[in-house]
């Protein structure tokens, strides 16, 4: 496995901070971690140091006998496990002021792909199309700029984007 793996579920994981440079040692593989894991897990106990490989080929899941999370959210329980656990358990978490509801459509996750208050979110428009939908629908009101308050997804192999609340 590349030392830099790719998360499809958080496609911009490394430039969102999610990892940081390092050579101090895996926990997990005992190896230098490279890209060293550096946002939540949430787990009873000590948060282990963990490098990317291991968070995506499933190392640190077994390292954990797999009771813990990567982002503060729940699954739907229709989504099969396999895929409910790479979300979960393999693929790095990003900041949230609250636990949500990962995203779902057509019986599949869909991949975070930024907050709303990020520069790519304002230079895609398919992402502040779906911002502004959600503001639209739940305050019944336009929104002009960037928003702190709303993660942005997208389904992994199409096109649609959905905006969830995130308030403070
Ligand atoms: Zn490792």
């Amino acid at each position: 496995m590349s030392d830099k793996p790719f998360f499809r579920f958080h496609p911009g994981a490394y430039e969102r901070g999610a990892f940081v440079r390092s050579l101090a040692p895996c926990d997990v593989c005992e190896r230098p971690s490279v890209w060293l894991y550096d946002a939540a897990i949430y787990v009873a106990g000590e948060k282990p140091a963990v490098c990317a490989r291991c968070v995506a080929d499933g190392k640190l899941s077994e390292h954990l006998d797999g009771d813990f999370q990567l982002h503060d959210a729940d699954m739907e329980d229709e989504i099969e496990d396999a895929v409910s656990e790479e979300v979960m358990q393999k693929t790095p978490g990003f900041s949230t002021f609250n636990a949500f509801t990962w995203p779902v459509l057509d019986g599949k996750p869909l991949a975070y792909v930024g907050h709303g208050d990020e520069d790519a979110t304002w230079d895609d428009p398919a992402a502040v199309a779906a911002v502004k939908k959600l503001y639209a629908d739940v305050y019944g009101e336009t929104l002009d700029g960037p928003t702190p308050y709303a993660l942005v997804f997208r389904e992994v192999d199409g096109p649609r984007h959905v905006a969830i609340l995130d308030l403070d």
